[in-house]
């Protein structure tokens, strides 16, 4: 390629192709080979993909969504970890080897919320990766070079790739919404999920007394082996009853939800007066009825959130530096990445499905 212009090189690189984890129709994804893409622009880094985190996000979208329509068919993968490979005009902060990871979402840069660093307020943004565009899950991405964060010494590129969202989404809920503290208790709701199993880590971490709860007994003894102090069996029993029982009725300062309506009302139940739920996701449906009275009388304070900011990811992998490493439920080669989707819609999986490319 030497003296190629940078026309030749383009056209070059459109005529190779990559693998990619494809979106063909409603959860059926293939490898299929697609054009890689162009050498880095202006402020771009193309980064060569090494792992990704699995998210039901890519097999269903948001379940409950159903207005949220994809095109497809779509590469999947909303949380990846990959090399720097090339490194377009402008870019100084970033070299080629470099080891990152990449925001989620093609967010501005320049209105007031991504200027504060609330870049998951962003007014202007653009794309969700692997949602409303091409995801991660290919061998070449490329990426504009202030939404990518260097992976620390010593954090592998399988921990890495569940940063930007599963270590992120929970850091940015338990500690800029919630502000758990230290000495608090903290009812996490669906403890083996890949978000559970990280509050439950990232809770016990700056010293919180943590409630667990899971489907089974298999995942009761893992959630308690992450350092939860309490685990309950919610389809055994009922969790609220438990709950008012372990806190001498008092009740808890955080509830952690990602769930929906099957335990939404039953974790307002278990605050403490004044307490806060935090929620990140409605697995179980879309909608409740809520009691006004008690919200008002009982002074909870309830927060949404959704995805991070770039400082809750450089926070996620500084956390994975110290040693708080993910719960891998299970790694696979690409070639194998059914096994991991199987695992993914079964109800066993404890921790993050991750696919190494
Ligand atoms: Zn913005």
């Amino acid at each position: 390629m030497t003296g190629a212009t940078a026309l030749e090189r383009v056209s070059a690189a459109a005529g190779r192709t990559m693998r990619a984890l494809t979106l063909i129709a409603d959860r059926k994804i293939e490898l299929i080979d697609v054009p890689a893409p162009p050498p880095p622009g202006p402020g771009e880094v193309q980064i060569g993909i090494k792992a990704i985190g699995l998210n039901h996000i890519d097999v269903w979208g948001w379940r409950g969504m159903a207005f949220a329509k994809r095109k497809l068919p779509l590469i999947v993968g909303s949380e990846a970890a990959g090399e720097i490979v090339a490194v377009g005009p402008d870019v100084e902060t970033l070299k080629v080897g470099d080891r990152v990871v990449a925001y989620g979402a093609l967010t501005c840069g320049v209105c007031k919320a991504c200027r504060d660093g609330r870049d998951n307020l962003c007014e202007n943004v653009g794309s969700i990766m692997g949602f409303h565009v091409d995801g991660f899950a290919r061998d070449l991405v490329n990426m504009p070079a202030r939404l990518v964060v260097p992976i620390p010494a010593g954090v592998s590129f399988r921990d890495a790739a569940c940063a930007p969202v599963a270590f992120g989404t929970v850091q940015h809920m338990l500690f800029d919404n919630a502000k758990l503290e230290p000495g608090e208790t903290i009812l996490v709701q669906a403890g083996g999920s890949g978000i559970g199993s990280t509050a439950i880590k990232m809770a016990k971490a700056i010293g919180a007394t943590v409630i667990a709860t899971v489907g089974d007994d298999a995942k009761a003894e893992k959630a308690k082996a992450l350092g939860a102090d309490h685990v309950i069996n919610y389809n055994t029993d009922r969790f609220e009853t438990v709950v008012r029982k372990l806190t001498g009725k008092k009740g808890v300062d955080v509830a952690f939800e990602h769930v929906g309506p099957d335990t939404f009302n039953g974790s307002l139940l278990c605050l403490k007066r004044g307490g806060r739920l935090v929620t990140c996701g409605s697995t179980s449906g879309q909608s409740i009825t809520m009691n006004l009275f008690q919200l008002y009388l009982q002074q909870y304070r309830i927060f949404g959130s959704f995805g991070c900011s770039m400082r809750n990811i450089r926070e996620a992998l500084a956390k994975m530096a110290a040693g708080l490493s993910p719960v891998i439920d299970t790694e696979v080669p690409l070639a194998e990445f059914e096994r991991g989707l199987n695992r993914l819609e079964g109800r066993q999986v404890f921790g993050k499905i991750i696919v190494m490319f």
